[in-house]
């Protein structure tokens, strides 16, 4: 008796269970359905170390095409990848369905290290590139001016110091058209400021003032600064500069967001996230208005910060638009300027070998407490030392706590490395990341600084695959241009905008196409430890797809150049429409 209670009460149970289920599934049907589309869902095998395709990509003697033509969403995720009919099989009253015409689906695209609240700042800032004169930059400012409330500082940058040498501006018209607010205005090449009074003032920059050696402040007729600042002498502005309030910073950092949004982005990776920008980020989570994800690297240089963060652990949701779970730290300096830390003498400056670790204030017991807690670390690598001795600092690490070697530490930028360094990323667990533009970019002077033999181990993308490392690509914005498509024709072709050189540029470190859209797909979700929730375009995967007009896979093949003249069509991220152009 009791136990047939017992199973008609688990009777109940299950037929209840199994009409929530249905009542779930069937009214309404899917949120949205595409359709007529050209999707590589990536669901398939990983290309081997020298980038052949797995057994069962779709490709037909050696061309690819796309193994779907058709998404379905409810809830966020996808629910359906197949066909036109087969979507549309789920089609209900309130379903929304966006017909493509052809474009191509790949999973939502990932920028693994971004500084999008910078980008958001530039953006913001008046853009006087195409400036002929003081008069006509006068009023841009001034015109920016009038919906900027009254006291709060206005940026421009882009006037070129080099044309305007024989007539640099000075404060006469800027102060007399901007009264009330203090402005700065950074030349193209970053060697000159030009400013007002109000920034004077607000500075407290006088003739008294004392100058940076190597810096030239001008004085004008009344023997007070003109307003202009040269070389060193920019940081006496630079330093005036009030820190921003937490709104304007949250402002900039919806600003970054929307435009990568714009650009086909479902998710960054902000690499360097200090408190003030955590505020604000924590801030547009709470009111629900972050409109792509952000995978935050907190800022190792703010102790504080990382203390509070190492109490309270990382966050192990990955589900929220914010997640917090990894740290950036720098260990040496850049390339071009000679910080970067290499093994022997830079090739054009004998005797020198840049600077690295302590002595370019990386924290290694900050870092090392990171770690510890279960943070990723991120870190800054760019010289072959450089690179070397984080791996040294990782191995050891790792050996003295087993729990650590499972945090996918990565090194931002990897950029030199020394041919047997190369396989030890693969042994460690090391992610590469890495930025494609900056090959293309570095390239005029890279093999200056290295030589012939060290430049084989720089930008070296094929050669660390084939050490077998993990990669992720990025643009390391605004430094480099983010957009996809130069990203792509970068990482396939080793050419920069112009398709020079032609050939590529030390073309043996190129990339094939799926390894390229791996790098910023699936790839950049292990890298955030989002293999399971996306990366491929599968059924049960976050609903973060990007729609284009072009479909770089079938130009790879035929004239990669037309990959740079792609237009990203859509942006869904969770199901949701963030962009459609
Ligand atoms: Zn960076």
């Amino acid at each position: 008796m009791k136990a047939g209670l017992f199973a008609s009460v688990l009777g109940v149970v299950l037929i209840s269970v199994s009409y929530q289920a249905t009542a779930k599934a069937a009214p309404g049907g899917a949120d949205l359905i595409l359709t007529d589309a050209h999707v590589y869902t990536l669901r398939w095998g990983e290309p081997s170390l020298d980038g052949m395709p797995a057994p069962d990509a779709p490709t037909t003697n050696g061309k690819w095409h796309p193994d779907a033509a058709a998404v379905a969403i409810r809830g966020g995720k996808i629910i359906y990848v197949g066909s036109d009919q087969g979507a549309l099989a789920l089609r209900g009253k309130r379903t929304r369905v966006i017909d493509l015409n052809g474009a191509t689906v790949i999973p939502g695209l990932v920028d693994s290290h971004t500084h999008f609240i910078e980008l958001g700042a530039k953006l913001e800032s008046v853009d006087l590139t195409d400036v002929a004169t003081e008069a006509q930059a006068v009023a841009k400012v001034a015109e920016r001016a009038r919906s900027v409330p009254k006291g709060e500082w206005i940026f421009g940058a882009g006037w070129d110091e080099g044309a305007w040498a024989n007539r640099y501006p000075d404060k006469q018209q800027l102060s007399a058209a901007l009264p009330d607010h203090p402005v700065v205005l950074r030349s193209l090449h970053g060697f000159a400021i030009w400013t007002n009074q109000a920034a004077l003032d607000a500075g407290k920059i006088t003739k008294a003032s004392p100058v940076p050696v190597g810096g030239e402040m001008r004085l004008g007729p009344d023997g007070e600064p003109s307003g202009l600042f040269l070389n060193r002498a920019a940081t006496m502005v630079e330093a005036a500069v009030p820190p921003e309030p937490q709104a304007i910073v949250a402002r900039h950092a919806l600003k970054g967001l929307g435009q990568m949004a714009t650009d086909g982005y479902v998710a960054v990776h902000e690499a360097g996230v200090g408190a003030q920008a955590m505020a604000a980020l924590q801030q547009l989570e709470d009111q629900n208005r972050l409109p792509i994800r952000v995978y935050a690297l907190l800022s190792l240089r703010d102790p504080p910060l990382m203390r509070q963060w190492i109490a309270r652990g990382p966050d192990r949701d990955s589900d929220s638009m914010l997640v917090t779970r990894a740290v950036k730290a720098y260990y040496d300096g850049a390339l071009g300027s000679r910080g970067a830390r290499l093994l022997d003498d830079y090739a054009d400056k004998p005797g020198h070998r840049g600077i690295s670790g302590s002595g370019y204030g990386f924290d290694r017991d900050l870092a090392k407490a990171a770690m510890k807690a279960g943070f990723q670390l991120g870190i800054h690598a760019i010289g072959d030392a450089g690179n070397r001795e984080v791996l040294d600092f990782l191995e050891a690490e790792c050996k003295a706590d087993p729990n650590t070697a499972q945090g996918r530490h990565r090194i931002e930028h990897a950029q030199v490395i020394s041919p047997e360094d190369q396989p030890r990323f693969a042994r460690l667990g090391v992610i590469a990341s890495m930025e494609p533009p900056h090959a293309v970019e570095d390239k005029s002077w890279a093999e200056d600084r290295l030589g012939p033999q060290r430049i084989l181990g720089a930008y070296a993308w094929r050669s660390l695959r084939t050490g077998g490392a993990r990669l992720t690509f990025n643009a390391d914005n605004p430094g480099s241009d983010h957009s996809i498509f130069y990203g792509l024709h970068a990482a396939i072709t080793r050419q920069d905008k112009q398709l020079q050189p032609p050939g590529g540029w030390y073309p043996a470190e190129r990339l094939t196409v799926e390894e390229a859209i791996r790098g910023y797909t699936s790839w950049s979700a292990y890298a955030a430890f989002r293999e399971d929730q996306t990366g491929i375009i599968a059924k049960g995967r976050w609903a973060d797809l990007t729609v284009m007009d072009i479909d770089p896979f079938a130009l790879a093949a035929t004239a990669p150049e037309k990959i740079l003249a792609g237009r990203i069509r859509a942006t869904i991220v969770s199901g949701k429409v963030v962009y459609q152009r």
